[in-house]
């Protein structure tokens, strides 16, 4: 099923993203991880698309396990500033022959750190544009709550998002965050700039420090005081840390679906016991959730 009737059937959606394997390690351990991943039932599970190149293949490969293993729906991420348009039309070629139904359009970044394209494409709306000349795809693509960082304007960024969703886009899915009020601020912004397609919350349990550095420098994600209070409490110890993390991600989930979320998308980092811990604290709440809709 394509994701866009996914969310036409159920709300709150709940979704996980994993990584696929780089090629030094090994694979067996991705395909466990999937594995434990599927036996908590999220509605998909999306494989993140390497930058660099190095992990692209095993995109594919990871999606079409998820959906012709498992059963259980994919969602393949693609980048496309470095790629020429044969060859964005031959990994689609392969996500259709695996019947993959379902595509993250994006437009990745450049890995020499210029922002401008060395391929076809110059943003993620290109692609999209591209993919929805097929019938074959429901084509979700990212958003940013707290801005993108190459971003002049918060104005012109979500003008950016409402060009993109009119390309085709099915659905959108947020960078992470830790402050939800702004997040329920930006929902309302992209609402009353007529973009209607669901959107999704992309919620990171937090759960070390080396982790927040990464964060904070990759996303432009600003740190709560609640939050802030929560590291310098806890930053030294590490399992403290990471209980501290979890209760957050929960705390912010539960209020999300109070507030009447579309859906969420967890990226799990490919940890089965932590994912498993926030589904357990979510899962009635969720169904009762469902049964109102
Ligand atoms: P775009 O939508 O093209 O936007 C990029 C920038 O261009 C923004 O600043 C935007 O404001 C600006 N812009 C857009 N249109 C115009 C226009 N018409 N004129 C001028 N400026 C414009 N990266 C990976 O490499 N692999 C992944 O698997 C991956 N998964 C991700 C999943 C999610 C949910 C998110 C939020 C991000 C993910 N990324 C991934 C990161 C993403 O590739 C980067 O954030 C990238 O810098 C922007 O991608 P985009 O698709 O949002 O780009």
């Amino acid at each position: 099923m394509s994701i866009k009737h996914l969310f036409e059937e159920k709300k709150p959606i709940l979704s996980f993203e994993i990584f696929p394997p780089k090629p030094e390690s090994d694979v067996s351990v991705v395909y466990k991880a999937i594995d434990g991943l599927v036996d908590l039932n999220p509605d998909f599970i999306s494989v993140t698309y390497g930058a660099l190149g190095t992990t692209q293949g095993n995109t594919v490969e990871m999606a079409s396990y998820i959906k012709n293993h498992h059963h259980k729906e994919a969602l393949a991420h693609l980048t496309c500033i470095q790629n020429t348009t044969e060859e964005m039309n031959t990994t689609l070629n392969r996500l259709e022959a695996a019947d993959i139904q379902n595509v993250l359009a994006l437009r990745g970044d450049n890995p020499t750190g210029h922002t401008h394209s060395s391929g076809d494409f110059r943003f993620a709306k290109d692609l999209v544009t591209q993919i929805k000349t097929r019938d074959q795809f429901s084509v979700g693509a990212a958003c940013y709550p707290e801005g993108h960082l190459e971003s002049p304007s918060p104005e012109l960024d979500i003008l950016y998002i409402k060009e993109k969703v009119d390309c085709g886009v099915d659905f959108l899915i947020s960078q992470l965050f830790l402050d939800n009020e702004m997040f329920y601020d930006y929902y309302n912004k992209l609402r009353r700039n007529n973009i209607n397609v669901p959107i999704v919350a992309g919620i990171l349990p937090v759960l070390n420090k080396k982790q927040i550095a990464r964060i904070t420098e990759l996303s432009g994600c600003s740190l709560p005081p609640k939050f802030r209070r929560i590291l310098e409490k806890y930053e030294s110890d590490e399992l403290a840390l990471k209980q501290a993390g979890t209760a957050y991600a929960i705390e912010q989930i539960i209020d999300l679906f109070s507030w009447g979320i579309d859906g969420i998308h967890l990226y799990t980092m490919n940890r089965i016991d932590t994912t498993r811990e926030i589904i357990n604290s979510i899962h009635y709440i969720k169904n009762h959730l469902r049964r109102m809709k």
